[in-house]
C-alpha cells in the first residue's frame, strides 16, 4: 500500500517495514554484525560496483539501519535519509558535505552550543566562514548573505529561547542568492514541523531527543533529496565513520512508532506547565511558541501544528533564583538534554550554552537567569507541583 495517502501515525509504524523474510519477525531483527558474506567473487565485485544492491559493510549500510533511514525519509516528507551515531555527527556530515574552503554560513544566533562551536571553532580551520543573525529577522538574513555563502542553517524554535524564524521566507531568500537551507528539526520533530515541505533542502536531527524518545540513545539523522543523501553517505559519512550501530538504529525504529503519542502529551503537558508559569509571581516570562500573547504566533500557527514540550522562563529573581530552584526540584531531574519521558530542568548560560561567548549570548536573549526546562510525559499534576515546591 502506497504511503502518500495514510495518515503520520500509521507511517510511523508501518513505513520502512516488514516482517523480517527469514522467519516472520515481526519487529526488524537488529543485524548486529560489522560485514556481509559474499556468495563468490562477482558478487563482491558487483556490490562494489553497485551493479548489484546489498549491504558489504555496516559503515556503509545494514539492513536496519536502511528500515530506519526509509521510515524517516517518509516521516519528514523526503526522498532519503540517513542514519548517524550523534546528531552532532549528521549537523558535521552535512555542513562538511555542503562547503568547501571560501565558503559562509549564515545562522540562527541562538544555535545549539555544539553547532556553534562547529562553525565558529573547527570550520574556520578549513577556510569556512560563519555569520550569527537573528533570523527572526528577515532583513537581517538578507543583509547577513553574501556572495560566498552556501548555506543558511536555521533552528526555530530555537535553543533555549524558543523564538522562530519564518523558514518559508528564508528558503526564498536563499534560494534566490544560490543557498541552500538546513534545518535542525529536533525541537518540533517531523509531528510538528516539515521544513522541506516549506521549502528547505535539507532536515538534520539530534535523534537523541524526541526521536529516540527514552533518553537511552545518542544519534542524529539527516533528510533530503536523494542524490544530496547519497553524496553524504559516499562522503562525508563513509570518510569520516559517524555511522550508527544496528542497536541503536533498532532504538529510534522503536522510538519513532510512538511518536504521535509522545508528541501530542508533550505538546499538552507544556502548554499546561506554561500556563502554570505564566501566573506564577516569582516567573518574569515564559518562553513558549504557544503562547497567543507571543509576537510570534501567527508565524507558530502557519509552520508548526504543534508546540512540544521545551519552554523556557525567567524568574524575577534572577540568576540566584533560578539555582536555589534547580537545586530544590525533586522529581524534575537537573539534567542536559530534551525529549524524554522524564522531565528534565536546565540553566544553558552554565551549562548547554557555555561555549557561546557572553555578548553573543545576551543578543540571543540567554540571560544569566535563564531556566530551560523539558517537559517530560509524568502526569501534569505533578509536574506542576514539583515546580511549584521549588520555587516557594
Ligand atoms: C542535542 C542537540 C544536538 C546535538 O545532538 P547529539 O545527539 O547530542 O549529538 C543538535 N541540535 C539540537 C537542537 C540539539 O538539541
Amino acid at each position: 500500500m502506497s504511503t502518500k495517502k495514510q495518515g503520520f501515525s500509521t507511517k510511523a509504524i508501518h513505513a520502512g517495514q516488514q516482517p523480517d523474510p527469514s522467519y516472520g519477525s515481526l519487529s526488524t531483527p537488529i543485524y548486529q554484525t560489522s560485514t556481509f558474506v559474499f556468495k563468490d567473487v562477482a558478487q563482491g565485485a558487483a556490490r562494489f560496483s553497485g551493479d548489484e544492491e546489498g549491504y558489504i559493510y555496516t559503515r556503509l549500510g545494514n539492513p536496519t539501519q536502511t528500515a530506519l533511514e526509509e521510515k524517516m525519509a517518509v516521516l519528514e516528507g523526503g526522498e532519503a535519509a540517513a542514519a548517524f551515531a550523534s546528531g552532532m555527527a549528521a549537523v558535521t556530515a552535512v555542513l562538511l558535505a555542503m562547503l568547501s574552503k571560501g565558503d559562509h554560513v549564515v545562522h540562527t544566533s541562538a544555535l545549539y552550543g555544539c553547532t556553534y562551536a562547529f562553525l565558529h571553532e573547527l570550520a574556520p580551520r578549513f577556510g569556512i566562514s560563519a555569520t550569527s543573525i537573528d533570523t527572526s529577522d528577515l532583513q537581517a538574513v538578507d543583509r547577513a548573505m553574501q556572495p560566498n555563502t552556501k548555506v543558511v542553517y536555521l533552528e526555530s524554535p530555537a535553543n533555549p529561547t524558543m523564538k522562530l524564524c519564518d523558514i518559508a521566507a528564508i528558503a526564498e531568500i536563499a534560494r534566490s542568492r544560490g543557498a541552500k537551507v538546513v534545518v535542525d528539526n529536533t525541537f518540533m520533530t517531523p509531528y510538528f514541523q516539515q521544513p522541506l515541505a516549506l521549502g528547505a533542502d535539507v532536515v538534520v536531527h539530534s535523534a537523541t531527543k524526541y526521536i529516540g524518545g527514552h533518553g537511552d540513545v545518542i544519534a542524529g539523522l539527516a533528510v533530503g533529496e536523494k542524490e544530496f543523501i547519497d553524496e553524504v553517505k559516499m562522503t562525508t559519512l563513509k570518510d569520516i565513520g559517524g555511522t550508527i550501530s544496528p542497536f541503536n538504529a533498532w532504538l529510534l525504529l522503536r522510538g519513532l512508532k510512538t511518536l504521535p503519542v509522545r508528541m501530542e502529551r508533550h505538546d499538552s503537558n507544556g502548554r499546561a506547565v506554561t500556563e502554570f508559569l505564566e501566573q506564577h509571581p516569582a516567573v518574569d516570562k515564559v518562553y513558549y511558541p504557544g503562547l497567543e500573547s507571543c509576537e510570534q504566533y501567527q508565524l507558530a500557527m502557519r509552520q508548526m501544528s504543534g508546540f512540544g514540550g521545551i519552554l523556557a522562563f525567567e524568574l524575577k529573581e534572577g540568576y540566584e533564583a533560578g539555582v536555589r530552584m534547580m537545586n530544590k526540584v525533586k522529581l524534575c531531574h537537573l539534567a542536559v538534554s530534551l525529549g524524554d519521558v522524564d522531565t528534565l530542568i536546565q540553566h544553558p548560560a552554565s551549562m548547554t550554552h557555555s561555549v557561546v561567548p557572553e555578548d553573543e549570548r545576551v543578543r540571543a536573549f540567554i540571560t544569566p537567569g535563564l531556566v530551560r526546562l523539558a517537559v517530560g510525559l509524568e502526569d501534569v499534576e505533578d509536574i506542576i507541583a514539583d515546580l511549584e515546591q521549588a520555587m516557594s
